[in-house]
């Protein structure tokens, strides 16, 4: 959640949606707090007593966006392998669907094939599984931008 209406929203980051952030060892590193805990090979945000991320102030994320586990930057998009490669995937939680800006998605998904790399296999293959891909839609930028905001549009109900 980086874009530049998840302020106003921060639906992701309260509720049962930062409950489900996964986060590997390099995450976990970069945020530097006891507020984690271990569930099988990843991490997961504690409960916190107010149903609200640990890290989620009135202005959004308290986190620097670069400290931020790749989970919450990829939101609402995931991923999941093809090949041995990430492919990625749009959730449908997010209210703002049929608006996230195509330059956002690819730039997204490039810095996280590249972030990807600190993962460890069997980091990456536990997250895979932990993604309700029954809710989620490809991504395909080959085709033509026109056609795949009328697709999400119509996807996200808008
Ligand atoms: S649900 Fe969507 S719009 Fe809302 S904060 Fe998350 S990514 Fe942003
Ligand atoms: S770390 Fe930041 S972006 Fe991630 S769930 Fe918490 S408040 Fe939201």
């Amino acid at each position: 959640m980086i874009l530049k209406f998840c302020k106003e929203c921060c639906e992701c980051c309260q509720e049962d949606g930062y409950l489900d952030i996964f986060m590997s060892h390099s995450d976990v590193k970069k945020i530097n707090a006891d507020c984690v805990k271990k569930t099988g090979q990843l991490y997961k945000f504690k409960k916190s007593e107010n149903f609200v991320c640990h890290f989620l102030s009135l202005t959004g994320c308290r986190l620097e966006e670069k400290k931020r586990p790749l989970d919450c930057r990829l939101f609402p998009m995931t991923f999941n392998l093809n090949k041995n490669k990430p492919e990625f995937f749009f959730l449908d939680a997010c209210p703002k669907i049929s608006e996230i800006p195509i330059n956002w998605i690819e730039k997204t998904m490039k810095e996280a094939t590249s972030e990807l790399k600190n993962w460890s296999k069997k980091e990456i293959m536990a997250y895979v599984k932990t993604e309700p891909q029954w809710r989620a839609i490809p991504i395909r930028l080959k085709k033509n931008e026109k056609m795949q905001r009328k697709k999400l549009s119509r996807w996200a109900g808008n």
